[in-house]
């Protein structure tokens, strides 16, 4: 049995798969993942995006923060790919329970997908730092220099940067459907980046599927591991089921 196979027939046995996605499955939709060398590193900025998207840097730097965030974070014409489609077609149909995702572009949810656990928070939303008020990611887009609420205060993304601490309610969330899976599928990360290695932990089962264009340190683990493109996987597997 191929691969391919292999998926389609754990996938097909299975009514409760949950899927963790890392920054591999925006890529495929043209979103660049900041981490990498090749992806946000521009000469325009002259420190590295993992400065830029510090707390510290968004408080005493707000305006080159601001500048940097619209430039290389949002990409709002993106849409969902192959992988994002799949997923919530998986989800409509009662087989997938949940997304997690250390993605913060909002393309899971643009994709139709419902039950999406965002670790690292979502451009989509934004918050006046002194009253807390909403604002949605066209106000941020549209402003020149520094968004501002009416009353004055400052609008914070409610992306986790760093040196911020994770939602405590969403990581029990993940958990919890992360030891209750039967088939958890990880996706489009090397795993190297904090939470995704040590979610992983709480799996209990024996179907654990790693797809990632690249080997990971937890290939080993994995019951299934496909080195591809996460969307070419998932497109595959679109075609085995509608036949
Ligand atoms: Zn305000």
């Amino acid at each position: 049995m191929n691969k391919y196979n292999e998926l389609q027939a754990l996938i097909s046995g299975s009514n409760n798969i949950v899927f963790f996605g890392g920054a591999g499955v925006s890529t495929e939709s043209g979103i660049p993942d900041f981490r990498s060398v090749d992806g946000l590193y521009n000469q325009k900025y002259s420190y590295p995006p993992e400065t830029i998207l510090s707390y510290s840097f968004f408080i005493n730097n707000t305006d080159y923060f601001y500048d940097f965030y619209k430039n290389k974070m949002l990409f709002l014409e993106a849409l969902p790919n192959n992988a994002h489609i799949k997923l919530t077609e998986l989800e409509k149909i009662g087989k997938l329970k949940a997304v997690i995702t250390q993605n913060v572009d909002g393309l899971h949810q643009k994709a139709g997908s419902k039950n999406v656990l965002e670790l690292h928070g979502s451009v989509h939303r934004n918050y006046c730092m002194e009253c807390g008020k909403f604002y949605d990611v066209n106000k941020v887009k549209e402003s020149k220099g520094v968004p501002h609420c009416i009353c004055g205060g400052i609008i914070k993304p409610d992306v986790v940067l760093y040196e911020e601490g994770l939602d405590n309610e969403i990581i029990d969330k993940a958990i919890n459907y992360i030891s209750n899976a039967d088939v958890l599928i990880i996706g489009g990360t090397s795993l190297a980046v904090y939470p995704a290695a040590g979610l992983i932990k709480y799996y209990k089962g024996n179907k654990l599927i790693l797809i990632n264009k690249s080997t990971t340190p937890m290939d080993r683990m994995a019951n299934l591991v496909i080195n591809d493109s996460i969307g070419k996987v998932f497109a595959c597997l679109n075609l085995i089921i509608s036949i």
